[in-house]
């Protein structure tokens, strides 16, 4: 039933107030001043308090105004009672002040009951809205902690709070099963001394836990009853609530929220309670799999680490010994030439050699590979013409093939780029051997040398500009369309390359790698058993306009260079 207080300093209306009221079921609580009824609506918060308006110290209209500036007695109903004659000013400053209603004397009973019945309507009516309100802000925040961080300490902390929030508790935690322990994810309202002795609790210590685990129940009640009257637990706490944290039929771990003061749970209660446990639940596991999915990822990275630190190391050993086999190959090799009976010997060190070059050119393709994986692929550029470096790469180049002839096409100017000289020559050399190596069938390799404002297949967000652009073109077996894309993709290779042509198909990879970190960019075009263009565009570096020096090449399109045999 509701509480209703009287406020009046004359003590025959007092009684016979409490009289009406008593008699129509209601609990009622008196004071004779406005101080006491201050203190008692904010110790014991009444339902609804009738206030007379005229009382020495502090009049009606004064406590209504004090009544409504503090949060615990903010929304009780208030009903202004005054002896004088109606006076509709004073009604109106009541009612401002924020009185909800206003009686003058005589007062008629049955008016004065369906007033307060009314009002305790409204009352009830508001108190629940206002739960369910805070009780839709606890769980939105619950889910939302649900979703937006997987960090699972704090998730732990926000459901906590939301959950102490929307049941309208003190003191709560969250704790989760490892092992044969229960760890606590976030604790609030306990002593730092008391939260301590609960972070980490055994099972087997834990008789209300592992019960409300095991069957899966929620367990509530007395906490002296719980957990033993010597518990620090019934120290601190009237009413206890543990509920099982269930993802698919299996407990999690807890969540438990104590209150000081003795505490019913209505069905609908527990119903809500069950719910914010089964978010906490889902939030529990997800952020729990993220942990180890990024244990996982770590881990991951460590062994790609040292899988890439094992291929340096290896590739770098080996090219030592392959060295050495080069040089007495050589020797051997100058040794035999001036022999007219070791011929054989000759062409047999002459394979050798091939072999030993293919495979330390493989160990520096792997060693490349590992060090861009380690992130230690440095490049060291400095301004350079690349028209001048294309020539001395494609000059070197045709030394290593009498079937192809390589046709450099330059223009008649310097292009400066900043260029990592080593690095560079090894995208030049390896697009020029892979024109040779896939076109068996011999013939041209058109190398072009141009300056462009507006590269082929340039990417939107690349700076505009100017580029110095480097295509080479083979008519060889090319490239199916639909691979194409992947060409740069580590150890890829085109199907209509295996079992014809050997390799790792890491060239591509590392050509890219060293284009990008020039800053620019790599593409290719080429249409199956036709052939192949691959374009490489740097940035062209502004330089001071200097004049050409008399012996540059002049012609729009130089011959074809290194034709001579090796
Ligand atoms: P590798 O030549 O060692 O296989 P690359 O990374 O240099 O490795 O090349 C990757 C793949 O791209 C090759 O295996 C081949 O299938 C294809 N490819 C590269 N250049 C050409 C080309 N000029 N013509 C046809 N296919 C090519």
């Amino acid at each position: 039933m509701a509480t209703i207080l009287i406020v009046d300093d004359q003590l025959d209306n007092l009684y016979v107030l409490q009289r009406l009221l008593k008699g129509h079921g209601y609990d009622v609580l008196t004071a004779e001043n406005g101080p006491s009824a201050l203190a008692i609506a904010a110790a014991q918060r009444p339902d609804l308090i009738l206030l007379d308006v005229m009382m020495p110290e502090m009049d009606g209209f004064e406590v209504v105004q004090r009544l409504r500036d503090q949060p615990q007695t903010r929304s009780i109903p208030v009903v202004l009672l005054t002896a004088n004659a109606p006076d509709e000013r004073l009604k109106i400053q009541g009612l401002k002040l924020g009185a909800d209603e206003y009686l003058t004397q005589p007062i008629n009973n049955n008016e004065l009951l369906a007033r307060v019945q009314a009002l305790l309507r409204t009352k009830r009516t508001q108190d629940e809205l206002l739960g369910r309100n805070a009780q839709l802000a606890a769980l939105l925040d619950i889910v939302q902690a649900s979703t937006s961080t997987l960090d699972l300490a704090e998730v732990g902390q926000r459901l906590v709070s939301g959950a102490l929030a929307a049941s309208n508790m003190d003191l709560g935690g969250l704790w989760v099963l490892d092992g044969a322990d229960l760890i606590a994810l976030a604790q609030q309202g306990y002593s730092d001394e008391l939260a301590e002795t609960r972070r980490r609790i055994p099972i087997a210590e834990s008789r209300v836990s592992a019960r409300a685990m095991q069957r899966h129940e929620v367990i509530y009640g007395d906490a002296r009853t719980l957990f033993g009257a010597d518990s620090p637990m019934a120290e601190v706490a009237r009413t206890i609530i543990v509920l099982p944290l269930m993802h698919r039929g299996t407990a999690l771990g807890v969540l438990q929220l104590a209150t000081r003061e003795q505490r019913q749970f209505q069905a609908e209660e527990l119903a809500f309670l069950g719910a914010i446990a089964n978010a906490a639940a889902v939030a529990v596991q997800n952020a729990r799999l993220y942990e180890e999915s990024q244990r996982q990822r770590a881990e991951l990275e460590r062994l790609d680490r040292e899988k890439d630190e094992f291929i340096s190391i290896i590739s770098h050993e080996l090219k030592n010994p392959l060295a050495s086999i080069k040089g007495y190959a050589g020797l051997l090799q100058r040794r035999a030439r001036k022999d007219s009976t070791l011929q054989a010997a000759v062409k047999g060190l002459e394979v050798i050699e091939q072999q030993v070059n293919r495979m330390s050119t493989l160990l520096d393709q792997l060693r490349d590979v590992s060090q861009i994986g380690m992130d230690r692929f440095m490049i060291e550029p400095a301004p350079q013409d690349l028209a001048e470096l294309t020539q001395r790469v494609a000059l070197d180049m045709q030394a290593t093939t009498t079937d192809h002839e390589i046709e450099l096409h330059l223009r008649d100017e310097p292009l400066i780029c900043a260029i990592d000289e080593f690095r560079m020559s090894q995208v030049l050399g390896n697009l020029i051997s892979n024109a040779i190596k896939y076109s068996p069938a011999g013939g041209a390799i058109e190398v072009d040398v141009f300056r462009s404002d507006l590269p082929p297949h340039q990417p939107l967000d690349l700076a505009n500009g100017s580029w110095a652009v480097v295509t080479v073109t083979d008519h060889g077996i090319g490239i199916p369309q639909d691979v194409q894309e992947r060409l740069f993709q580590r150890f890829f290779r085109a199907p209509n390359t295996k079992g014809r042509v050997s390799g790792m198909g890491l060239g591509l990879y590392i050509t890219r790698e060293i284009v990008q970190r020039h800053n620019g960019y790599i593409w290719v075009e080429s249409v199956e058993n036709q052939g192949s263009t691959f374009g490489v565009a740097l940035p062209l570096v502004e330089v001071e306009h200097t004049t050409q020096s008399a012996d540059a090449p002049a012609d729009e399109s130089s011959p074809a260079v290194g034709a001579s045999p090796s």
